[in-house]
């Protein structure tokens, strides 16, 4: 596997200083006492976006908790970030080097308020073992401090319309939500130029935009399309083609994986 250009500097390009809290605008401070488990293995990990069902009852930790996978049943997820409802963006004002793009919050992101915060979700210990995330990150209650620390952010296509289960979402409805994702996208490109004293709009945009799932790319590139000019399938990997109404120019790289696919190649990048 080759590396894009964009990935390598996406690897090895140096880090954002660390954040000051107080510089943060789209994240709630969290309490230093809350904590998320994470998974002892990567066996136990299952599923795309921010959880799927099977991975919502596999919250089961080590070695011995693993064994007992099928009748355990995961603790109810604690809400780390109190003073927000839902899952809000994590952007950040400044550009990024990598927008993480999930299709929308699972119920266990949207009661603790933190992307990928699933104990039996993959997410947080790729970032945390390929460095990607800060010595300092305790996992998934940090989300809001990725954009500033390393930036690395997060975001859904269906931010605002929780649940676990994909399928229960229709085409129509997951495109419905393309516009709103569109604006969260252009106005931090936007904030991000901004913040560089520069006003052209479009330098803030990220170097890349990697989703992880397999099925929110496949419909919003779907928009607009009919008959058999309607895609049933995209390739995984650095995508050519761009949905309509694509916010970023053609220089910010998107790729679309499947979820385990994409744990695996920023684990990749960091080892090369
Ligand atoms: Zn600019």
């Amino acid at each position: 596997m080759l590396m894009s250009k964009h990935f390598q500097k996406f690897c090895f390009g140096s880090p954002a200083k660390a954040a000051s809290p107080s510089s943060l605008t789209s994240a709630a401070r969290v309490p230093a006492e809350a904590s998320v488990k994470q998974p002892a293995t990567a066996e136990d990990v299952q599923g795309g976006a921010t959880g799927t069902a099977q991975a919502e009852t596999a919250g089961v930790y080590g070695e011995q908790g693993r064994k007992k996978r099928q009748r355990k049943v995961a603790p109810p997820p604690v809400r780390l970030k109190p003073d927000t409802e839902g899952l809000p963006e994590q952007l950040g004002d400044k550009a990024l080097r990598l927008i993480i793009v999930g299709s929308n919050p699972s119920d266990h992101a949207w009661a603790t308020g933190c992307y990928y915060s699933n104990p039996a979700n993959w997410m947080w210990r790729v970032l945390q073992r390929t460095k990607i995330a800060p010595p300092s990150n305790r996992g998934a209650q940090d989300d809001w401090l990725m954009p500033e620390e390393v930036g690395v952010g997060f975001l859904d296509v269906g931010i605002g319309h929780p649940g676990t289960e994909q399928a229960s979402f229709s085409i129509r409805e997951i495109q419905s939500w393309v516009p709103d994702f569109y604006r969260r996208l252009t106005g931090h490109m936007q904030r991000a130029c901004e913040s560089s004293g520069c006003g052209c709009g479009m330098c803030g945009a990220p170097c890349i935009v990697a989703f992880a799932g397999k099925r929110q790319y496949l419909d919003m590139s779907n928009i607009g399309r009919k008959g058999k000019a309607k895609l049933t399938r995209l390739n995984v990997g650095r995508q050519k083609l761009r949905p309509p109404g694509w916010p970023f120019p053609l220089s910010t790289e998107v790729s679309r994986h499947e979820y385990s696919t994409l744990a695996q190649l920023l684990q990749f990048c960091l080892l090369s």
